[in-house]
């Protein structure tokens, strides 16, 4: 099954080809569909399974199809799309992906994490980023400064969310859904179900499509 009888763009299946990418990963054949369905799906799968794009292709999809404006009001531009996880490592990677990912598509990206200075990070969001992959503390320091607008976010992602309940982040998390509408598409991505993580899924999750490969 190759990646066009997903329902995947041209565009997206081009970068991919260019990147040397044949087939589809099983998380990919089992998620890209659900996801561009509309579907809040909660997977299970660790890394090198190809999870990254499992989630980051029919996202882009998705926010490359919207037709939904700017808010006019807003001094920032709003995000549409927020992939939170873990470590500065797995931001940077799962970064570089939706680079690659979005080919030349207008879509906008940007990266915030801790243990570096706050500046650039407020600059790169005030110049607007349609997507923004996040640790979840850092996040909470740029939407104190309110360099960061989530009241229309779309999609809202949780990659390795198992390792971000094991650091201690359910707090920043709940803090972060105060300010996120309710009226989104949620992915959660784990690599071990366990009873922290079905609880967590339950209340940010509708009717998930359970996905485990
Ligand atoms: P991940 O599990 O998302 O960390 O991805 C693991 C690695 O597999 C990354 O280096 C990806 O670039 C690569 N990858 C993901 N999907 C595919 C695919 N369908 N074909 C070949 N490589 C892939």
């Amino acid at each position: 099954m190759g990646f066009s009888s997903l329902g995947l763009l041209p565009s997206l299946i081009h970068a991919l080809n260019e990147h040397g990418y044949e087939q589809p990963t099983p998380i990919q054949q089992a998620a890209i569909p659900a996801v561009l369905a509309g579907k809040d799906v909660m997977a299970g799968a660790q890394t090198g399974t190809g999870k990254t794009a499992a989630f980051a292709l029919p996202v882009l999809q998705q926010l490359m199809n919207s037709t939904n404006p700017d808010s006019e009001t807003s001094p920032v531009k709003a995000v549409k799309a927020l992939v939170l996880t873990p470590t500065r490592e797995l931001a940077q990677q799962v970064h570089r992906s939706f680079e690659t990912y979005r080919g030349d598509s207008s879509l906008t990206t940007a990266l915030a994490y801790g243990g570096v200075s706050l500046n650039p990070q407020l600059k790169a969001l005030q110049s607007g980023a349609d997507i923004l992959v996040a640790t979840p503390g850092r996040l909470l320091d740029l939407m104190q400064k309110k360099a960061v607008d989530l009241s229309t976010l779309q999609h809202l992602i949780f990659d390795e969310a198992d390792r971000m309940l094991d650091m201690g982040f359910i707090t920043d998390i709940q803090r972060i859904m105060k300010k996120i509408p309710s009226d989104r598409q949620t992915l959660l991505f784990s690599a071990t179900f366990n009873d922290e993580v079905f609880s967590l899924s339950k209340t940010l999750l509708k009717q998930p499509e359970l996905i485990e490969v």
